[in-house]
Order: C-alpha cells, then sequence, then structure tokens
C-alpha cells in the first residue's frame, strides 16, 4: 500500500478535528466520506484496511462495477454524490447506502419504485449557483422538493447536501445552504444532515455546520484522468 495515503488521511483527519474543535463542535459528529472516483477499486480495500468505512462515487457505471467487486467489505458505507438519471434509479439504489443528490420529483419518484425492504437514505441536493444547469434543486424550491421526497415511503430525506460554487467565499454559499437545512428540518425535523466541504473549503463547512464532508484528493492524491 501507498504508505502516503496513511499520512494524507491522517492528515486530513487531524484538520477536521482542528476546524471542529474551533468551532466549539464534536469532532466525533462528522462523518468523513472518503471520494475514491476514477481510482482503481483497489484504492478502496486500501482504505478499508486503514479505517475508513464511508466511500463516494459520483458515476452510476463505476460506483456499480466498483460495488460488485468490493461490495462485501463489512460495514462499508457507498455514497452517491453524482448527477443520477432517472432510468439509471436501480442500479445507484442497488449500489448505495446514501444517495446525496436527490434534485428533482423525478428522480425521487424513480428511486422511490426501484425500492424494496430497507428504506434508503437521500439528501437533497441544493443549487447554490445562479447557474440552474448544475445540479440541485433551487433554494426557492427545496421545501417543496422535501414535501414530496417525504411522501414517497421507501425514501428517509435525512437532510441537505450542496457543492460551493467556484466564484465564490464558500462560507458565504454554505450559509445559504444552512438555511435550506433550516427549512427541511420544518417539514422533516429528523433530516439534520447536512453535506458539504471538499479538499478546498472543508474547514469552512465544518464552520457553518457540515456533519458530512466529501473529501477526495486531499486524501487519495490527483485523480487519475476520466476514461
Ligand atoms: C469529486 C467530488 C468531491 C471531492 O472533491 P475533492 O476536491 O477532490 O475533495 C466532493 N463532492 C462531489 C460532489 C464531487 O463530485
Amino acid at each position: 500500500m501507498d504508505a502516503a495515503l496513511a499520512d494524507r488521511l491522517a492528515d486530513v483527519d487531524a484538520r477536521i478535528v482542528d476546524a471542529a474543535r474551533g468551532a466549539g463542535r464534536d469532532p466525533d459528529e462528522i462523518t468523513r466520506i472518503v471520494v475514491t472516483k476514477f481510482h482503481p477499486v483497489s484504492l478502496i480495500s486500501d482504505l478499508y484496511a486503514l479505517g475508513v468505512r464511508d466511500v463516494g462515487e459520483n458515476r452510476q457505471q463505476e460506483l456499480t462495477a466498483k460495488h460488485r467487486e468490493a461490495g462485501g467489505l463489512a460495514g462499508l458505507r457507498w455514497h452517491f454524490i453524482g448527477q443520477a438519471q432517472t432510468n439509471k434509479a436501480r442500479a445507484v439504489r442497488a449500489a448505495s447506502d446514501v444517495v446525496h443528490s436527490l434534485d428533482r420529483t423525478r428522480l425521487a419518484d424513480a428511486l422511490d419504485a426501484a425500492g424494496e425492504g430497507t428504506a434508503l437514505d437521500v439528501l437533497l441536493q441544493v443549487n447554490l449557483t445562479d447557474d440552474p444547469a448544475r445540479g440541485g434543486v433551487a433554494p426557492a424550491d427545496v421545501e417543496a422538493l422535501a414535501i414530496h421526497v417525504i411522501s414517497r415511503e421507501t425514501l428517509r430525506v435525512r437532510g441537505v447536501m450542496a457543492v460551493a460554487p467556484l466564484d465564490e467565499d464558500p462560507a458565504r454559499a454554505f450559509e445559504r445552504l444552512r438555511a435550506c437545512s433550516d427549512v427541511v428540518r420544518r417539514v422533516a425535523p429528523d433530516a439534520t444532515w447536512i453535506s458539504a466541504g471538499m479538499t478546498g473549503d472543508f474547514p469552512a463547512a465544518i464552520a457553518m455546520g457540515a456533519t458530512h464532508l466529501r473529501i477526495g484528493s486531499a486524501i487519495t492524491g490527483p485523480r487519475p484522468p476520466r476514461d
């Protein structure tokens, strides 16, 4: 195994603890998801050996393939953080423990229709940019989406998720996500998760109240090019 991987993981975890303490928060209430997209599945087993139990993927085909190979690792939770096509909802659901990118009613309906047995944890992805082409529901429409998703029997709304825009101070953008979280918790009081914070902005996300960080390159090293 790459010895530097253990070092980078330990370094990021120490920075998480520092940021949490600096914000007066308990580091134990924060889940660090390692984003493994574009890396080989061997990275997931290496991370697992280092104690990682939450991994994130953003493409359905890659998620499905890796889950097929590594899905047997006991206690490993799979987070889907990418845009999902409605016609891939069944495949996404089959390979995910949490879907962070639920941003429209049709996707909720498709994920719900694919459900059987246990409920699927979902987060409502909010678009913090002015560009409607970016993934996520507009902040003004978050409440209506939450109400719709709550009515889907096999989905459990756990909270909200967002990516900070590149052209804005992330702390300011995360304040809008925090406000969306308040809106969602009014209709779903136990939807307390806030998925925010990546390599470049996780301390700001922790200061805002993020409960789930999605950290890739700071831990994995640079991503190989997309195929
Ligand atoms: C790739 C990705 C991340 C991780 O990005 P890094 O900058 O490498 O930490 C987090 N969230 C989403 C939605 C991503 O696609």
